[in-house]
């Protein structure tokens, strides 16, 4: 079957122009798509699909670009998602600057910096939504070696247009969730329906084809970038699998050690069902992680205003070394233990380097 044919955001982002939606030239099946302008390094060994893993999603919005980077040395496979959530900046930025700078020695490296693609085709203002949720701008802009270039920042759900299912009357329960019901848009909540079905929603679908992937993959290391609310809980917080705990533990140690950066650290709550840390973790031979950074857009207390890049307590550059900080601490951690199974990689900016002169310089 030919792959349906994606619409170029080039041509817009060609004239200057910055729109408040994404084109809505239909592809072959009457639905609109966004190509990514990602730019990856040279040790890229190939480029696949979410559809690869469960075909459902083959020429629908949730179908996502997955990058695999493959080293000479055979040892583990580290897997990074960004954008569960797409308003969440740093997550994907953070994913997008592993594509564009990553060598791998040892082991393999998989991205998927847009795991809910859908998500990117909109900013959700629906009232039922917490309006931390909804703010910031369409699109950020980034001075890099070749020019500004364009990203997208959408929305924390699917794209109800996507979903195909609409959302549930009187709220939504995971499928094995013994908890009271979420408001209904949690229904489109990419991190509330893991391990995922085929019978659903498109939110569904997509969270089927990641645990598919993770186990196809043998993946040993995962990793869900997120960001959340300046000041509330869960920013600069690392979040482990009960499983994996202790790797995660000393990893927040190192980074303290290392960088001065203090990441708090939680494990998934086992009864709370369908976040990927939990079950990741549960349904797949992962290792699995959440790194939580705060996005000046999620204050309680932002405006659409909110500059997401440039703020000056929390930039873009100081969010991104904090997702990459973290990670390569739980992979050296993991590297000193599974010795057989190791991860080795290099090319990404310092931690130093993201804070002294943020994220653009680092692109392509
Ligand atoms: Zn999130």
């Amino acid at each position: 079957m030919k792959r349906a044919a994606i619409v170029l955001l080039a041509a817009s982002l060609c004239l200057g122009a910055i729109s408040a939606q994404p084109s809505t030239n239909p592809d072959v099946h009457g639905r609109y798509l966004i190509n990514h302008d990602y730019r990856p390094s040279s040790s890229l060994t190939k480029t696949g699909w979410l559809s690869d893993y469960y075909p459902g999603l083959l020429g629908t919005p949730g179908d996502s670009k997955v990058y695999y980077f493959e080293g000479k040395t055979p040892g583990g496979t580290l897997f990074i998602g960004g954008g569960t959530h797409s308003n969440e900046i740093a997550g994907i930025m953070a994913a997008v600057t592993i594509i564009e700078n990553l060598k791998v020695d040892t082991g393999r490296v998989i991205v998927v910096p847009n795991l809910n693609n859908s998500a990117v085709s909109h900013q959700d203002k629906e009232p039922s939504m917490p309006a931390y949720t909804s703010r910031g701008p369409s699109w950020i802009g980034l001075d890099t070696p070749s020019g500004r270039r364009f990203f997208k920042y959408g929305s924390r759900a699917t794209n109800m247009a996507h979903q195909g299912v609409p959302d549930p009357v009187g709220g939504y329960v995971h499928p094995d969730s013994k908890e009271a019901p979420l408001p209904a848009w949690e229904f489109r909540n990419l991190n509330r329906a893991y391990p995922g079905r085929t019978d659903s929603g498109l939110t569904q679908k997509i969270a089927y084809s990641i645990m598919i992937l993770l186990n196809q993959e043998k993946v040993d290391l995962a990793f869900d970038y997120h960001e959340a609310d300046v000041g509330g809980r869960l920013a600069n917080m690392m979040v482990a699998n009960p499983k994996n705990i202790d790797i995660a533990a000393a990893a927040v140690l190192n980074v303290d050690l290392d960088y001065g950066l203090t990441l708090k650290l939680e494990p998934s709550n086992m009864e709370f069902r369908g976040l990927s840390h939990r079950e990741w973790g549960a349904g797949s031979g992962a290792a699995a992680f959440l790194i939580e950074t705060p996005n000046p857009a999620m204050a309680q207390d932002a405006t659409d205003n909110a500059d997401v890049v440039n703020d000056p307590t929390n930039p873009l550059g100081s969010r991104v070394a904090t997702h990459l900080a973290g990670t390569k601490a739980v992979v050296d951690v993991f590297n000193e233990t599974n010795p057989e199974k190791s991860i080795v990689f290099s090319g990404l900016p310092s931690y130093e380097q993201l804070l002294e002169k943020g994220v653009g310089p680092y692109l392509k």
